[in-house]
């Protein structure tokens, strides 16, 4: 077979129980006659949700086209590992999805081979590494998008548990305050993370009554929402530790490894490398290895100024430049542009419709409709009525 020089994609949905039944209809007039949570659309070539791209009049997975001519989708760089280095998402969450961390690249690779050493399944769910890469991820608002996103600063943290004054919790909190360092927050997470029995369920109780007390401030306002989603879960303290920040449409987060976050509602892009690695650490049924995740987690303050990426402006294109080499990710407005791939590309129309033309090649994309670009096509023209966004990692 020979390549085109576009792909349109059919993307598969994962309905996740936490997804919105509305959302995807709202943004791209996606029908949901089952209504059906519908929390993520998968826009790659991965084996748990890979893309249809047609060729020769039949539907291939984008993963058979890739292998089929490495070089000539994924280009040089990444044709050597044989796999698209990204996995691009819409996401749409009704209700939260666990707190996490992500490893480093050398966390995941050690904890891996260990997990493999240990000899469990590919599947089982007590594993902790599902494979041996990181999981940086970036995400860029559709609508207001709530989420909690590294730790508050020490004081920060310390003035809410105060506030919340839970008699079993008293000592914790006294000794972290005497010990204000990474270290300190180390001891009072972990010490959160496994509390058990009466001290727990007196924990709740006082951190329940303290969000009704203060409903009105975002923090609380969350705490109860959680209270609802997932009674009687360690995570119903992580907006106490964590920032609480809504991005507004078009606002982006860079998730690095070691940081916790989760996100609590909200529509959005996401895009991630090629992984599955989730240390949890709260609001989740799964799996959870405490002493794996404190070992991938880092107990720094994350500075307020820091919680948002700002992006690179090149005249009206907003590139949004992460700091790994998985991916690229950009919003283009409306408009003409002449672009060029070096690597595979997937282009989403976000809110318009979205040609791509070469000479003797056309797509074009209504709102939410994707395609794949090979490498080897190179120079390609798009004409938007809208804004879209380029995912890629060259
Ligand atoms: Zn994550």
């Amino acid at each position: 077979m020979s390549l085109n020089a576009f792909y349109r994609m059919t993307n598969p949905v994962q309905h996740y129980e936490w997804g919105s039944r509305t959302a995807l209809t709202t943004l791209f007039g996606l029908p949901n006659p089952e209504g059906a949570p519908q929390a993520e659309l998968w826009m790659g070539a991965h084996p748990n949700g890979c893309s249809l791209v047609e060729v020769d009049g039949a539907p291939t997975r984008l993963a058979d086209l890739i292998a089929a001519h490495p070089e000539a989708t994924l280009g040089a760089s990444a044709a050597p590992v044989g796999a698209l280095p990204f996995l691009f998402k819409v996401l749409c969450a009704e209700k939260a999805l666990s707190v996490q961390v992500h490893p480093s690249k050398g966390q995941a690779q050690a904890g891996f081979a260990r997990d493999n050493a240990a000899g469990l399944a590919a599947n089982a769910p007590n594993r902790n590494y599902r494979d041996d890469n990181h999981k940086p991820e970036l995400v860029f608002a559709l609508t207001p998008y709530q989420a909690m996103n590294g730790f508050r600063d020490f004081a920060a943290i310390l003035a809410l548990f105060q506030l919340v004054a839970a008699p079993s919790l008293a000592s914790l909190v006294s000794a972290f305050a005497a010990e204000q360092t990474p270290s300190g927050l180390a001891c009072f997470f972990r010490a959160l993370l496994t509390l058990q029995g009466h001290a727990k369920e007196e924990a709740f109780a006082a951190l329940h009554a303290a969000a009704m007390a203060h409903r009105e401030e975002e923090t609380f306002a969350a705490v109860l929402d959680l209270f609802e989603q997932y009674p009687g879960d360690v995570g119903l303290f992580a907006p106490l530790l964590l920032h609480v920040v809504t991005l507004a449409p078009g606002q982006a987060m860079y998730l690095g490894a070691g940081t916790p976050h989760a996100y609590i509602r909200g529509a959005g892009l996401e895009i991630m490398a090629n992984s599955d690695n989730v240390l949890r650490a709260g609001l989740t049924g799964k799996h959870m290895d405490v002493e794996e995740l404190l070992s991938c987690t880092r107990c720094e303050p994350t500075p307020a100024e820091k919680i948002m990426l700002a992006p690179r402006l090149e005249g009206a294109v907003q590139h949004f430049d992460v700091p790994v080499p998985d991916f690229t990710f950009s919003v283009y407005p409306a408009g003409q542009h002449e672009l060029h791939s070096a690597s595979a590309e997937v282009l989403l129309a976000i809110d318009g419709e979205l040609s791509l033309v070469q000479e003797g090649a056309s797509l074009s994309l209504q709102p939410g409709q994707s395609a794949f670009v090979p490498a080897v096509t190179g120079c390609y023209r798009v004409q938007a009525k809208g804004r879209f966004a380029r995912a890629g990692n060259g």
